[in-house]
């Protein structure tokens, strides 16, 4: 007999704004994949972006869950509350020797020539990996403004080709965390990267199953290659349609027609917007 496994699934927003039409979407599938195999699911505040994220959002996608009906199985992490935890993983890959720190404007690498371009815009070029140790002594000592990069091609050297990883709808996946080129992992202002807080909390968490955007779909690459560089145990992928609007273009905060509190104040239920949404009654 096959040993019965309980998933664990969970629904991380960035509380920059209520929640959306879409939001919703992701949080029921999460939420429902969950209670049908009997596991577990938890929400997790992704406010690593102290610039954007106000406490009164969390405050209001709580209220936004409770009214869909969803409520966290455990205590919702919070990501400022754990800047230590990937503080750490950064540290085990600065010993891996897979970092390295970028003096890049925004400007200059928008405006920079020749780059090649990834799924969502032109890839950093890599300007600062190619810095002598001596140049980048000196501005470090220079007090210069820096972000971390993961340098890809070392990263790729350590863990070797074969890493795979697999979704539930597109089968197998040979990673090619190459796509997104070297991500951020760290700014000043912004301790831990989305791509490096989102896979040591998936890890912390115990989550088994990641079910998210599939806009994501080239993030989870890079995901793959930080679990295996920070020793992490691999979940299982399930990225889901994004919801559209009118217009076609997928929801964002700009549709306020949408968000949640304005479908509340018109008098929907939740049981309408699951029948809009095309999910079974919950
Ligand atoms: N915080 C991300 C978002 O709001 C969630 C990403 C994820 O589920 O991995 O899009």
């Amino acid at each position: 007999m096959v040993p019965f496994a309980p998933i664990s699934t969970r629904f991380a927003p960035s509380p920059t704004g209520g929640l959306h039409l879409g939001h919703a979407y992701a949080a029921w599938i999460a939420h429902d994949r969950a209670r049908a195999a009997g596991g577990r699911f938890l929400v997790r505040m992704e406010d690593i972006d102290q610039t954007r994220c106000r406490p009164a959002f969390d405050a209001a996608i709580i209220e936004d869950l409770a009214w869909l009906g969803i409520m966290s199985d455990g205590p919702v992490r919070r990501q400022s509350a754990h800047f230590d935890d990937y503080r750490a993983a950064l540290a085990r890959l600065e010993a891996l020797g897979v970092l390295y720190p970028c003096f890049c404007t925004r400007s200059e690498i928008a405006q920079a020539v020749g780059a090649p371009q990834g799924p969502a815009g032109p890839l950093y070029p890599g300007t600062c990996r190619h810095l002598t140790a001596a140049a980048r002594g000196r501005r470090l000592a220079g007090g210069q403004d820096h972000a971390l990069r993961l340098d890809i091609a070392g990263a790729r050297r350590i863990v070797g080709p074969a890493l795979c990883w697999h979704d539930e709808k597109a089968g197998r996946q040979e990673a090619r965390p190459e796509e997104l080129g070297d991500v951020v992992l760290a700014r000043k202002e912004t301790p831990a990267s989305y791509h490096l807080a989102v896979t040591v909390d998936d890890a912390l968490q115990g989550i088994t199953l990641v079910t998210r955007g599939v806009d994501l779909f080239p993030a989870t690459h890079v995901h793959r290659l930080l679990q295996a560089l920070l020793d992490l145990p691999v979940p299982d992928y399930a990225h889901h349609g994004l919801v559209m609007g009118e217009d076609g273009i997928r929801l964002a905060k700009r549709d306020r027609a949408l968000t949640l509190a304005a479908m509340r104040a018109a008098g929907e239920s939740p049981a309408d917007l699951r029948r809009r949404l095309g999910l079974a009654p919950g």
